[in-house]
């Protein structure tokens, strides 16, 4: 029995491969099929009303999944205002009844199981598989901060000093925390923010995705279910510039944490220094370049099996997910022929199908986009593979996964946010200049590596500059307490999330001396 350190489990989830299970489950998820979610701001414990929008299936956009109302400024400045009343009393509450508010969350979410993956597959178009990884990793995040904030905001801890003196240390809240979350993990990223700034002693106000607002109102309902007074923790679903926009110039915001693209972590960043008042945390997980490295000496088998799940799953939506594969160019033909021969086996539809491999892309912006890309690439790359979309794709919005060759890294100009793989061949002679290559990018998120030579492997991990690397293995799925998760340079600030020290800098720190 292994606790990854800590007093807890990770979550198992749901075993597809049972027999038993998948029947289970499918029966349980059938019945949200025709479920209308209906979600509105969260402010106070109370669902408040406005102008509501549509929200339509990513597989087929005359599917209507529900609809929500998106908060206004006046809601948010609402919500500000309670939230700063409230959080000192929440950051005193002691550090075992928050835990235990995080831990009966991860119950309620395993309780709620079934409706959350009919959710997650209808609102954000993730398949089954994602779905079921999907809540096991929010499960998992709120019993690891759970425990953290049971151990570091606990009791304080003692320090040293001379006879007659007591000196302690001590973690608290910081205030309010915006917690602006992407549409690609909606449940667990959503909630790994959400929980993390409860666990320090903050009040929250949570800023779902657009694109993804059901899941986190089903979600905030459960928080409060678990304990967590109204006040203390307030849902403003919405567009970016009309809710978050006047909260990130408001002082009483004493932090945020956010995931998204570099850009908007940039404008958060100049927003909150261009306040009058103190200078506050901003914690962002960004995008990425993500490179796998595969030597001669690799396994195929393995790198197809690696490469396939690393660019395609998620149909690429993932900031960890491999985008740019350097082969060595005297197994390059081989591999690539193989890959080809994978990528045909890869089935692409509507997200509820169990047979689906690739679902679709989030909503029309992003395939308009992917599909830029892809006809630039056309343009001025090979193709190696491009699958086709079968026709019941149509109302849907669906990329096929492509996989192109290319010179060079500098091809790429930003990060492509789909099923779409770009290699490059490189010589043996050649591995300091692709190393360089992938430094410069400025991006630093997750590493690839393939090679059964240890000094390769070991070179190539020490001198990449990246958050997270992986050796002979797929390089997306990053689990919570095993593999924290997190990037650095244009990729984002750390701490890393899922990790030992990510309370932290939702937290201050207050040193007592008394002289006894
Ligand atoms: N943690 C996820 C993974 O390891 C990626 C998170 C993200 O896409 O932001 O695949």
């Amino acid at each position: 029995l292994h606790l990854f350190g800590t007093e807890r489990l990770n979550s198992k989830g749901l075993d597809l491969s049972d027999a038993v299970q998948l029947s289970e489950i499918g029966k349980d998820v059938q019945k949200f099929a025709n479920e209308g979610w209906h979600g509105a701001p969260i402010i106070g414990g109370i669902e408040q009303t406005g102008a509501t929008h549509p929200v339509m299936s990513p597989s087929d956009r005359r599917n209507k999944v529900g609809e929500i109302a998106w908060a206004s400024t006046e809601q948010a400045q609402n919500a500000l205002a309670r939230a700063d009343r409230a959080w000192w009393g929440w950051d005193q509450t002691s550090a075992t009844a928050r835990g235990d508010c995080l831990d009966r969350m991860a119950d309620l979410l395993e309780e709620n199981t079934a409706e959350f993956i009919a959710l997650c597959m209808r609102e954000a178009g993730k398949t089954t598989a994602d779905a079921i990884a999907e809540i096991r990793e929010a499960v998992d995040f709120c019993r690891y901060y759970a425990v953290k904030c049971r151990q570091d905001f606990g009791d304080p801890l003692v320090m040293p000093g001379p006879t007659g003196e007591r000196n302690e240390l001590s973690m608290h809240g910081r205030g309010v925390f915006l917690c602006i979350s992407p549409w690609n993990f909606p449940l667990a990223i959503f909630l790994g923010q959400v929980s993390a700034a409860l666990a320090a002693g903050n009040a929250v106000i949570a800023k779902p995705a657009e694109q993804t607002g059901l899941v986190a109102v089903r979600a905030i309902k459960l928080f409060h279910q678990a304990g967590v007074p109204g006040d203390v923790l307030h849902l403003l679903p919405g567009d970016g510039p009309t809710v978050a926009g006047p909260l990130l110039a408001d002082d009483r915001i004493k932090g945020v944490a956010f995931t998204g693209s570099t850009e908007t972590a940039k404008l958060i960043q100049r927003a909150l220094a261009a306040r009058e008042g103190e200078i506050v945390p901003l914690i962002a997980e960004t995008g990425g370049q993500n490179a796998m490295i595969v030597d001669s000496t690799a396994l195929p088998e393995q790198i197809v099996r690696d490469v396939l799940a690393s660019s395609f799953q998620s149909a690429g939506q993932r900031c960890s997910a491999l985008r740019v594969l350097f082969l060595q160019e005297d197994v390059a033909d081989k591999i690539l022929t193989m890959l080809a021969g994978a990528m045909d086996e890869l089935t692409v539809g509507d997200s509820s199908f169990l047979s689906t491999d690739v679902g679709p892309v989030i909503d029309e912006d992003a395939l308009t986009m992917l599909n830029a890309h892809i006809s630039h690439m056309k343009s001025q790359a090979k193709v190696i593979r491009e699958l086709s979309l079968p026709s019941s794709t149509s109302n849907g919005a669906f990329v096929a996964p492509v996989t192109f060759e290319i010179e060079g890294l500098h091809q790429l100009k930003q990060e492509v946010f789909g099923p779409v793989l770009h290699v490059i061949r490189y010589k043996a002679s050649e591995l300091d200049s692709i190393i360089d290559q992938i430094n410069n990018s400025g991006f630093g998120l997750t590493l690839g590596i393939h090679s059964r030579i240890d000094e390769t492997v070991d070179y190539i991990a020490r001198r990449v500059r990246v958050g997270n690397t992986y050796v002979n293995r797929n390089q997306i799925g990053a689990i919570v307490g095993v593999q924290p998760f997190g990037g650095m340079g244009l990729s984002g600030t750390g701490p890393k999330a899922g990790g030992p020290r990510y309370l932290h800098r939702f937290a201050t720190e207050h040193s007592i001396s008394i002289d006894t």
